[in-house]
């Protein structure tokens, strides 16, 4: 039993999720709210010997049902399944952040007020008198960096305080600001009796004349008939969220009035943020920004690719002394083709995600992201995405899993995985280095078209697939640009940083090969043969028998069963198509292939795939999903399983559409 329930509410980049983070370390659960769109995350820790959980409920502006996040935040808490509401303000712009808690107050359920980003404040010469606030607020009031280490042992007392204190707001004089509104004295007085558990007759009035839907319909269903014609027609009467929100700004300036000093005039924009906002200049230096910062991101994966490189040598030598020593072709298989292999795999990639992460968070941290989000809002807007997506898409041209491990900054979970499923459709960097090779055994001097071709056919996949999934994934009122200004810059915070980085690549790492295991051992399995001679393995009888089937794609069993492969990784496809082509004994699954193996196949390729097939395969390996690591992680970011799924079906089913259509534009030109 847990002693407390504390849920933390706050606008988006309040720090909501930094104080998580802190808080429960990996004692954190993430998944979504039954049935919703949103994320939800639970958590818990531990001080002094008592247990706590905590909420990290999804970002809002205010306590309105304008969008899902707001009606479930507010559920929860007027629930009463959290004990206290620790609701979290942005010091540097408290005037604004303070909204959150004027729309909170009303609701009966104790609450204390964090003051975040003092650093951010402090560095803008602010200087905020917390107990002044606390003393008008009736409520725990504390000046906080949940970036700081060292700031929570202050967290906690404030905490506990509010805690045993049950401290309610006091709202009396934001109440007087209200009763000054025509209507608001009326409908209150008409509410009086309704008790809607968890709000005040105060709150609910505000609600009502702001016209919130759901309170609307709520009252609708509790009001006798006659009182809820007076109070409609009252309602239509005022001047509603105008004249409230009013109210509400009138109070946060009554509140911190006497409470802030400001010692330094606003700051201009820096020289870096005049070129961001540059018309034109801006997009350049937000790509240049987001390249560099890719090319940084390798210099922390390259020790661990070499690692990843490492077991690949060493997996050599074991499956030989394994051989040797005469242990069964199916138990060196097992281990050097699924257990050795797959984490060999998982360790290549884990290396670009953790520099992804790594340099990504940095620039999240710094406040660069900000930037790249405000220059790119407009064009990624048109997506149905944040000018953030811009990030992950870049990373994919390097690697999926990256990219999706990227898309973690987009605090919008639809928006989230609209951006990956869109970041599948870009070539990684082992298409690229498979593609342009096949290209050029099948069509020489032609392949430059190809790759044009591919490009040209991977922005419209990328448009059709955000039409496709957009509607059900994004909401509307969330397809706006988000950023309204751009945040001050702060200095990173390099210890919580790399313990963010750390955990989660640690996360990434044993969740991601739990996948790969699975898929590479059912794969494996289905082309396993005693004998070693193809013909006998599941896949090549089950290839041969649909082989009608695939002819519609342009795709004969060899090719068929190559793209099959292409799932596994693209490298996959090459393995299969030398393996089949050359009649080697065994079919190697994302087993590297030497060059010479390559170039003697380029002969056989070119002479028994024709051109028409030989296109179509290019565009179906090409679109195909991109690899296992990349579903795994896919699964990892969205916490979907059904999307996961929805996602890797809509791409293999679209490779074979593409590879169709590539079949017969090839047939009317060669
Ligand atoms: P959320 O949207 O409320 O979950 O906000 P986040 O926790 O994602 O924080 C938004 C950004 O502000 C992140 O880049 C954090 O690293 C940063 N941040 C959070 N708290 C502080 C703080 O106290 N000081 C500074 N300098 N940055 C902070
Ligand atoms: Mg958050």
């Amino acid at each position: 039993m847990s002693a407390a329930t504390i849920a933390l509410l706050g606008q988006p980049n309040s720090g909501k999720s930094t104080l998580f983070n802190a808080l429960t370390g990996l004692r954190q659960h993430v998944g979504n709210w039954p049935g919703k769109t949103v994320e939800k995350k639970e958590g818990s820790f531990s001080y002094q010997g008592k247990e706590y959980d905590v909420a990290d409920l999804p970002g809002s502006y205010s306590m309105s049902a304008n969008s899902d996040e707001e009606v479930i935040t507010r559920d929860f808490i007027a629930s009463g399944k959290a004990d206290v509401v620790c609701i979290l303000a942005d010091s540097s712009q408290l005037e604004r952040s303070l909204f959150m808690l004027a729309d909170y107050a009303g609701i009966s359920v104790p609450c204390f007020l964090i003051l975040n980003m003092a650093d951010v404040a402090k560095d803008q010469g602010k200087k905020i008198d917390a107990p002044a606030i606390e003393k008008k607020l009736g409520i725990p009031v504390m000046l906080f960096s949940a970036t700081d280490k060292n700031a929570y042992d202050q967290f906690y007392k404030t905490m506990e305080r509010a805690i045993k204190e049950k401290s309610m707001l006091n709202v009396s004089a934001l109440e007087q600001e209200y009763e000054k509104v025509d209507g608001y004295n009326e409908i209150c007085g008409a509410l009086a009796d309704t008790v809607i558990p968890g709000y005040t007759p105060m709150w609910l009035t505000v609600k009502a004349m702001e016209q919130d839907k759901v309170v609307t319909a709520k009252l609708r269903n509790t009001l006798p008939d006659s009182i809820q014609k007076t109070v409609e027609t009252l309602v239509k009467q005022s001047q509603g969220a105008i004249a409230t929100g009013g109210c509400k700004f009138a109070w946060i300036d009554s509140i911190l009035d006497g409470a802030v000093s400001e010692s330094r005039t606003k700051v201009r924009l820096g020289k870096l943020d005049r070129i961001y906002t540059h018309k034109f200049w801006g997009k350049a230096a937000v790509i240049l920004t987001v390249v560099l910062g890719l090319l940084a991101s390798f210099i922390p994966a390259l020790p661990v690719m070499a690692l990843g490189m490492g077991v690949d040598a060493v997996n050599g030598m074991i499956r030989t002394a394994l051989t040797d020593a005469g242990l069964s072709a199916f138990l060196t298989g097992l281990l050097c083709d699924v257990l050795i292999q797959s984490l060999s795999y998982v360790i290549k990639m884990l290396g670009f995600v953790f520099g992804v992460t790594l340099v990504f968070g940095l620039l999240e941290e710094v406040g660069v992201m900000a930037r790249i989000s405000y220059v790119f809002d407009n064009t990624m807007g048109r997506l149905g995405l944040q000018g953030k997506s811009v990030m992950p898409f870049l990373v994919s041209f390097g690697c999926t899993m990256g990219g999706a491990a990227g898309a973690r900054v987009i605090d919008n979970w639809g928006q989230k995985v609209l951006t990956i499923a869109l970041a599948w459709a870009i070539p990684c960097g082992a298409a690229w280095a498979v593609v342009p090779m096949l290209s050029t055994v099948w069509f020489g001097a032609g392949a430059p078209l190809v790759i044009v071709a591919i490009l040209a056919v991977m922005v419209l996949h990328m448009w059709i697939t955000s039409k496709v999934f957009g509607g059900s994934l994004v909401k509307k009122e969330d397809r706006c640009g988000m950023i309204m200004e751009l945040p001050p810059y702060h200095k990173p915070k390099w210890g919580a940083l790399f313990r963010y980085v750390l955990g989660r690549t640690k996360d990434t790492f044993f969740r991601v090969l739990k996948v790969v295991l699975l898929v590479s051992f059912v794969f494996w399995l289905l082309t396993f043969t005693k004998t070693g001679s193809m013909d006998n393995s599941i896949l090549y009888r089950v290839g041969k028998f649909i082989e009608p089937v695939t002819k519609i794609f342009g795709l004969g069993w060899k090719t068929f069963m190559a793209f099959i492969a292409s799932s596994i990784g693209k490298e996959g496809a090459i393995g299969v198509l030398s393996t089949i082509f050359t009649d080697h004994s065994m079919l190697t699954v994302g087993g590297t292939v030497a060059g010479g193996a390559v170039a003697n196949i380029n002969e056989l390729l070119v002479a028994n795939v024709a051109k028409p097939e030989a296109l179509a395969f290019i565009f179906a390996i090409t679109f195909n999903m991109p690899c296992i690591v990349a579903l795994a992680a896919t699964y990892q970011e969205t916490h979907s399983a059904k999307w996961t799924a929805i996602i890797a079906v809509y791409y293999t089913l679209g490779a074979l559409i593409l590879a169709c259509i590539a079949y017969h534009i090839g047939l009317l030109i060669f």
